[in-house]
């Protein structure tokens, strides 16, 4: 494993609702020493996502009990939804060396960032807010409010970019994944 000079096996990837964070991690993880850490979350499933693959999918009453019980390394809510990144797997793949890619949004990277000074924070900007709002009209996975609001969190999360170590623009996919691999030295 290399992972820059600040050698922690720990990736934070943040980036808007469709700025192309999971097609981006989807061909970083062909790699076998990375590994990306799968979250719970209190909201439903989409259409083709499978329980235990893209989340583990609960209902807020069993979320918040794992909150009580120290399971989360992170948590927040994002549009209405709480969102967490279990601590077993991350110690675990720390552990074995590997590289682990947490998918978190802006509120959890600075969790990460206070928790594990030595982690490696990547965020993911679309070249416009108009390119994003054409890709999450596109993907047809969720309803106009749902729409809206993601374009709200958006903005805001775009003006956090400024806390991350590295800032990617994923015009074209090939050179962000490019990019990236050239930060995590792989
Ligand atoms: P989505 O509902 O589109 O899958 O995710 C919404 C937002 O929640 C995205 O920014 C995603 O990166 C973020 N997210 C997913 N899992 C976690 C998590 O475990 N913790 C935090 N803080 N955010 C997460």
């Amino acid at each position: 494993m290399s992972v820059n000079k600040k050698r922690c096996g720990l990736v934070v990837i943040s980036g808007p609702s469709g700025c192309g964070k999971s097609s981006i991690c989807k061909e970083l993880t062909k790699n076998p020493q990375i590994k990306q850490s799968v979250s719970y979350t209190t909201r439903k499933p989409r259409e083709g996502e499978r329980d235990g693959v893209d989340y583990y999918f609960v209902k807020r009453n069993e979320f918040e009990a794992l909150i009580r019980n120290n399971k989360f390394i992170e948590y927040a809510e994002y549009c209405g939804h709480l969102y967490g990144t279990p601590i077993g797997p991350v110690e675990e793949a720390v552990g074995e060396k590997k590289i682990i890619l947490l998918v978190i949004d802006v509120q959890g990277a600075m969790q990460i960032m206070k928790k594990m000074p030595d982690s490696i924070h990547i965020f993911i900007m679309p070249p416009d807010v108009e390119t994003l709002k054409f890709r999450l009209k596109n993907r047809l996975t969720e309803d106009e409010d749902t729409i809206n609001k993601r374009i709200v969190a958006a903005r805001k999360e775009m003006e956090s970019s400024r806390h991350y170590d590295y800032c990617v623009i994923n015009d074209r996919l090939d050179d962000a994944i490019t990019e990236i691999e050239e930060i995590l030295q792989i």
